[in-house]
């Protein structure tokens, strides 16, 4: 905590200096200055957080929608302006990160798009325009359980601390890893045995390697991580912390843990899962998702098994959001879990799209493509060229003798967590940036429902022929076809209400301004409403039509959950062809 101070400090005071210098700079001054090339454990993230909400309050507010197995509380931030409406009548995209515990840097990325919202706000005409129009829900930390353990503790952990028994034996996270040689690390252990299959690698001996499969012995036998056996056993780390993983734990295609590695009892049964959960059903005007992982260097999307199927108009709109993706961060591939990376049940994006009808996609950050700016796979002499020159062999630890109580004379060592999952902190802010511009690049392409033609005719004395087009010009539908095949949230309604004088006598929907063109009348003793149940599509526009007995002003209103609310006035007494300007939206 204090640390952390004493860098918000030291940026205050240096501040007076900096707004005198602030012509000559290019990046935007923030409210609360942070580095992005250091990580922030679940402390540090937590203030920070708070002190971004402090220093913005007409953007950003914070809660805690729940607390992990360990009882750290899990931090959503809403950032909206609360001036062009609340948060629940616009858009919202859901933003994640970090639950898989040792996947650090998604929470960083999280951070780091509130602070460049933020700081950007009312000074970057774009980005204002998207914060004022859409809302935003952010969860850096999904599992602050396995952050701490990667922070505070040699150790590291995908999934969080609820107790398992990982080997059956009736007890619960009774031998985890050790460190031996208390050096703060988790290496290998590897010992000298005539019949092992691993040699010292003849040109680095640094490192060990696997001999052929038809090569002689190589003298050392690998013997898996740092630990000794705590139970008894006869066997090293084979019931260490948790043993799950909250990202099998969703209901969409959730699987037992026979089936499913890491599962969970039942769907929701963590806490950390359960609370996004609650909080995503309590917001249906979620259009847009993402989570934050790694590594690999992919945008992930849908279907995580072969046996389901998404529909086509949802899949075009998947595919064109990730193929702007990869134009924007070099090195990224777009990917479908299923056929490029595994079968996933149970997954959170899958249950985002398939449960709620959310166009949603996972990014697996950092790819070594990246070290040389090389978009192929790296050798491990070029991976081990970066790590001497670039890291200056800050990532290594080197084999060492210990004494193990059950292996007797071992070498410890071997490289250290941080040099694979993680880019190094001077790669971060870009690793960062590259996600959260193309996180944002989603976030402007949910569902924008907006006032179209109108034309008012007199068809008879005191009868009126009102009709109307509604636009959506982004990609994503109000809704994918997928909630409308599973009726997933509530479909979209065109309501038109009159004055006393005046009353709605049909309704329904047309093809085109054209003269003959038919009403496609609903049967409805509510024909002040047309329910739309197919949305407004990806780029695409629908006509309502309202025949009107009466005269006086009529209120016209689109409703729909994941594009807003939009209303307009019309005085029937005007006729013609006409293009809305002055619509509102909520
Ligand atoms: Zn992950």
């Amino acid at each position: 905590m204090s640390s952390l101070r004493i860098i918000i400090q030291a940026c205050l005071l240096t501040a007076g200096f900096l707004s005198s210098a602030a012509s000559a700079q290019y990046s935007l001054d923030s409210k609360v200055e942070l580095r992005f090339d250091r990580f922030y454990d679940y402390q540090e993230m937590s203030e920070v957080l708070h002190g971004l909400v402090e220093a913005y309050p007409d953007l950003l507010t914070i809660e805690s929608i729940g607390e992990s197995v360990g009882g750290r509380e899990l931090w959503l931030l809403t950032l909206n302006n609360a001036e062009t409406g609340p948060d629940t009548a616009k858009p919202a995209m859901f933003i994640d990160g970090n639950i898989h515990g040792n996947e650090v840097q998604g929470a960083e990325t999280v951070l780091y798009s509130i602070w460049y919202l933020t700081k950007s706000y009312g000074e970057v005409e774009k980005i204002t325009k998207l914060v004022d129009s859409r809302a935003f829900y952010f969860l850096p930390m999904a599992n602050p359980d396995g952050r701490d353990i990667w922070f505070s503790t040699p150790g590291s952990l995908r999934g969080g601390i609820k107790p398992t028994d990982n080997d059956y034996d009736g007890l619960y996270d009774e031998d985890g890893p050790d460190d031996i040689d208390g050096d703060g690390q988790i290496a290998r252990m590897y010992k000298e045995d005539p019949r092992g299959r691993y040699q010292r690698d003849p040109e680095d001996d640094r490192f060990f390697v696997r001999v052929g499969r038809e090569d002689p012995p190589g003298g050392w036998t690998m013997l898996g991580s740092e630990g000794i056996d705590n139970d008894g056993d006869g066997q090293v780390n084979e019931d260490g912390p948790g043993g799950y993983d909250p990202n099998r734990n969703w209901p969409s295609d959730w699987q037992p843990n026979h089936i499913q590695y890491g599962a969970g009892d039942y769907p929701f049964s963590l806490p950390e899962t359960r609370a996004v959960g609650e909080f995503l059903l309590a917001h249906p005007n979620t259009a847009a998702f993402q989570s934050y992982h790694n590594a690999g260097g992919m945008i992930l999307r849908g279907p995580a098994a072969s046996y389901i199927e998404y529909p086509r108009s949802d899949n075009r709109v998947f595919e064109q959001i990730q193929k702007t993706g990869v134009e924007m961060m070099p090195f990224y591939r777009a990917y479908i879990t299923r056929e490029d990376m595994y079968t996933v049940h149970g997954g959170e994006k899958g249950w985002a799209y398939e449960g709620l009808g959310i166009v949603g996609f996972t990014n697996e950050l950092w790819t070594s493509r990246r070290m040389y700016g090389k978009d192929e796979r790296l050798t491990a002499e070029e991976r081990t060229k970066f790590r001497d020159l670039l890291q200056f062999e800050a990532v290594y630890v080197p084999y060492h003798e210990v004494e193990h109580p059950t292996y007797g004379n071992i070498v410890v060592g071997g490289t250290k967590k941080w040099s694979g999952r993680v880019p190094p902190p001077w790669m971060l802010e870009e690793e960062c940036h590259r996600n959260f511009a193309f996180t944002m690049y989603h976030a402007d392409q949910m569902p924008k429902t907006e006032w179209g033609a109108l034309q008012v005719k007199s068809i008879d004395t005191g009868l009126w022929e009102v009709t109307i087009e509604v636009t959506n010009d982004r990609l994503i539908p109000t809704i994918t076809e997928m909630a409308r095949q599973k009726r997933i949230g509530a479909r979209d309604s065109m309501l038109c209400t009159t004055s006393d004088e005046a009353r709605v006598v049909a309704s329904g929907t047309v093809q085109s301004f054209m003269p003959g063109s038919k009403l496609n009348a609903v049967e409805s003793k509510q024909p002040w409403r047309v329910w739309n149940g197919s949305g407004i599509g990806s780029r695409s526009s629908r006509l309502f039509r309202f025949i009107i007995e009466g005269e006086g002003e009529i209120q016209l209103e689109y409703r729909c959950q994941k594009g807003g609310t939009i209303r307009h006035s019309v005085d029937l007494a005007q006729s013609g062809l006409s293009a809305i300007e002055d619509d509102k939206s909520l």
